[in-house]
């Protein structure tokens, strides 16, 4: 049982992954990457609290860490734009300021 879940959590994060490579590194559909990545976003931050608590960690730990997933799904959202021209995602390093210029094609975003 307690393996099952295991090897569940595993696919979805693979699943997520491979999912994140095709819908955000590749193709130039920016609206739809825009509108995509707030649910990405939440849905992964999602799977990483379910992990947290199916491993069980004292339970002050617990709270903390899940209170912290908040903000943090919050920030990775806000600080990840997509290019207009190029359609890459650009991401503020440390959860700074959203980017002001794209990464890859230096374009003002
Ligand atoms: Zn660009």
């Amino acid at each position: 049982m307690q393996e099952n879940l295991l090897i569940g959590f595993v696919v979805i994060w693979l699943g997520l992954t491979v999912g994140s490579v095709m819908l955000f590194q590749r193709g130039n559909d920016v609206a739809k990457k825009r509108r995509l990545w707030p649910i990405y976003t939440v849905f992964s931050n999602v799977v990483i609290g379910g992990f947290i608590i199916f491993m069980q960690p004292p339970t002050a730990w617990m709270i903390s860490i899940l209170i912290l997933l908040i903000p943090v799904t919050l920030l990775t959202i806000r600080s990840t734009k997509f290019c207009d021209s190029c359609g890459q995602a650009s991401r503020s390093p440390f959860f700074m300021k959203p980017p002001q210029v794209c990464s890859h094609c230096k374009k003002p975003l």
